[in-house]
């Protein structure tokens, strides 16, 4: 499981500090000293710790926990606060406004974008929505056979117009959702496997052409700080409207996951939690806090 390590770590600070009783500004200056280096270690954006640990250290030796009873319950209470605005504070949720929502997901290859695009489709025919997937990445074929049988493993439909242009098809596809009573398109979007201009390009023209609700970016846990990197990118020429954080429950360390709204403002909406097409759930800052710290 991802955090699994930062979680062991935070615990062993934590029990040092709960052993201590009565904390002095020195003990908690230490155990941020601590913390710091485990944030670190889960691979967090050295500038993300560095802010993070400003702020819970000025809050930690405040009155208010110094003279408590329970100091070190107290200093966890504000870390597990600080992580939870770190990563947003709430849910960001989706914007459904529009009668027809149209999803783009872009991100790289390998993301888990293909993928995704089933789970989401189907977290979101749970709900009673009608969605219909649209496979626009061109370049690999077999990413469109892909998309089918994923399409089918969920029961939804997959728009398909072999390897025409993605800026026609994804037109193509609203037009199509609009005969058939879909309220909601997932566009599948070419993936690359390096951030390059003619794949930005591509899927600023898609953005222009079916103005979507939501430019969602996949992204890979594991790669870590490369995570963050290509949000970045990402959302310098997209505006993206938020971020699916996929492989979580694999051995990443955690730092893609804290770093990535504080790096790019994104928020998180989803989270990939296995192969499963059943794996995929809406991202709670606040359950992630209260998971990291075990
Ligand atoms: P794409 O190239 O971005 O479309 O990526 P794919 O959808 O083909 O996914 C790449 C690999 O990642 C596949 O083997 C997926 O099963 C796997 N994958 C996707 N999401 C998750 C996830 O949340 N957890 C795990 N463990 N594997 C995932």
């Amino acid at each position: 499981m991802a955090f699994e390590s930062l979680t062991q770590k935070l615990n062993d600070i934590f029990k040092k500090l709960r052993g201590k009783g009565k904390l002095s500004e020195a003990d908690v200056k230490q155990a941020m000293k601590e913390v710091r280096l485990a944030l670190l270690e889960a691979d967090v954006n050295f500038k993300v710790v560095k802010d993070l640990i400003s702020k819970i250290t000025e809050r930690a030796i405040g009155q208010e926990v110094m003279e408590s009873l329970t100091p070190a319950q107290q200093v966890i209470k504000i870390v597990n606060e600080e992580l939870t605005s770190l990563m947003g504070s709430t849910q960001s949720k989706v914007d459904f406004s529009k009668e027809i929502t149209i999803i783009m997901l872009v991100g790289l290859q390998g993301s888990g974008k293909t993928t995704t695009a089933g789970k989401l489709g189907k977290l979101l025919s749970k709900n009673g929505k009608k969605p219909l997937l649209v496979a626009a990445d061109i370049y690999r074929p077999a990413a469109i056979t892909q998309l089918k049988i994923v399409g089918e493993k969920v029961g939804l439909p997959v728009f398909t117009m072999g390897q025409q242009d993605p800026v026609d098809i994804s037109k193509a596809s609203v037009d199509y959702a609009k005969k058939h009573n879909h309220d909601v398109v997932i566009i599948d979007t070419a993936g690359r496997l390096h951030v390059d201009d003619d794949l930005m390009n591509e899927l600023v023209n898609i953005s222009h052409a079916v103005d979507p609700s939501e430019i969602l970016l996949v992204v890979d846990s594991m790669t870590g700080q490369d995570a963050v990197n290509v949000a970045e990118e990402f959302n310098n020429r997209l505006q993206l409207t938020g971020l699916i954080l996929t492989k979580l429950d694999g051995d990443s360390r955690g730092g893609a996951a804290l770093s990535v709204k504080a790096v790019t403002g994104c928020p998180i909406k989803y989270v990939g939690m296995g192969e499963k097409l059943d794996d995929l759930e809406i991202f709670h800052p606040e359950r992630m806090a209260s998971r990291i710290l075990g």
